[in-house]
């Protein structure tokens, strides 16, 4: 097969009925489809896409659909809604899968919703931006592409206990992200809220209370900033606090107390711990994956950065041709640069595909090499 991708469209108009359509596209599939890795998307009559997947056998894969035994079958109620497919053969399946995916991000088709329900097996500390940022935890990378996350984690109860900890011990806040802020310190102070509402976390200590100007928002934002570079293993500070109070306790004899602040310091100390476990897998995420395709030429070289892919292209058959990609990829790429353990949000579902390729195909990691290996192992 050459690497060119084509595609296939079913010749068929809005006023056909769903019978004759569905034969229409039966028929187009079997005369014409082949065997190989790809995606495919369906069209409903009004132009929607209304589903996009990916097969490592495409023909195989359509045609199944058309043997669905149940009406209530997800792919026979596709095919009812459908009225074109078309599909793009790919040079591998690890290109399809790619490819389905940023074809689900920019066309949100329906019917996809596998993307989702596999990232909700995952939870993430997403951090919301706006005048006082706070931390929640969330399963799955939800829609927020603008926000920043850290994950994925396996526990969300764990987490969110730990996170708790943490925005009481340092006054952050965890109302919703549309509760109205008003800081102690802007110059055209509107008329301010005296009371939090319905929350009685800044009455007992909890919370800054930036929602009733209790707080200025430069002594908010560097708490802020504090539970960030303690999430990222850069200090511990907010628990020197905590282990003054846990040896006083002991040495007045209330133990039980102390074992309370012990457990309370054991939990947070487990929130950089696994901080730092991501950032160490995001970094061994870090290496150019070169895939073969049907042909020499075919093949694909993916720039893979911290679980990301940074750039993608023809593998270099050449020291010259390494040597053109690398001096592009120095602009791009900063290896000094300390590895954040955070995501953004436009890029976890990324992030999730390549980690779970690799865990499912460990052996795909022999075609792996540092970035900026010499151009034979780059083609080997
Ligand atoms: S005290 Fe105010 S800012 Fe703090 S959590 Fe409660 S509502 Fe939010």
């Amino acid at each position: 097969m050459s690497g060119r991708r084509r595609r296939h469209r079913g010749p068929v108009t809005p006023t056909q009925d769903v019978a004759v359509r569905i034969a229409t596209m039966r028929a187009l599939v079997h005369d014409n489809a082949r065997d190989v890795p790809g995606v495919y998307r369906m069209t409903s009559v009004d132009g929607e896409v209304i589903y996009v997947g990916k097969s490592k056998t495409l023909r195989t894969r359509l045609l199944s659909y058309f043997r669905a035994k149940y009406p209530r079958d997800k792919g026979a109620r596709i095919l009812r809604e459908a009225a074109t497919v078309e599909w793009e053969p790919l040079p591998s399946e690890f290109a399809a899968l790619l490819r389905e995916l940023r074809l689900i991000k920019e066309l949100r088709p329906r019917y996809n919703v596998a993307l989702k329900r596999d990232a909700r097996h995952h939870a993430f500390v997403r951090v919301s931006q706006g005048p006082a940022p706070r931390f929640d935890v969330v399963r799955g990378a939800g829609t927020d592409e603008t926000g920043t996350y850290y994950g994925p984690f396996r526990g969300a109860r764990q987490l969110e206990e730990a996170l708790r900890e943490l925005n009481d011990l340092l006054g952050l806040r965890d109302c919703r992200p549309e509760q109205p802020m008003f800081f102690a310190d802007p110059p055209d102070l509107p008329p301010v809220p005296t009371r939090t509402p319905g929350c009685i976390r800044h009455e007992i200590g909890r919370c800054l209370g930036p929602c009733i100007g209790a707080v200025r928002e430069d002594e908010y934002l560097a708490r802020f900033r504090t539970a960030t570079e303690f999430l990222e293993g850069k200090h511990d500070a907010p628990l020197a606090p905590l282990r003054i109070r846990m040896e006083a306790s002991s040495a007045a004899l209330d133990f039980e107390q102390a074992a309370t602040l012990r457990d309370k310091i054991r939990r947070l100390e487990s929130l950089p711990e696994q901080f730092g476990q991501l950032r160490f897998a995001l970094e061994s995420l870090s290496f150019v994956y070169t895939v073969p395709g049907p042909t020499p030429e075919t093949s694909q070289a993916y720039v893979i950065r911290r679980g990301r892919i940074r750039h993608e292209g023809p593998a270099p058959c050449s020291a010259a041709a390494r040597h053109a990609r690398d001096a592009r990829l120095s602009e791009i790429l900063d290896p000094t640069a300390r590895a954040p353990a955070s995501v953004p949000g436009h890029e976890v579902d990324e992030v999730l595909l390549i980690a779970s390729w690799f865990s499912r195909h460990p052996k795909e990691l022999r075609r792996t090499t540092p970035i900026g290996a010499d151009a034979s192992a780059l083609t080997g």
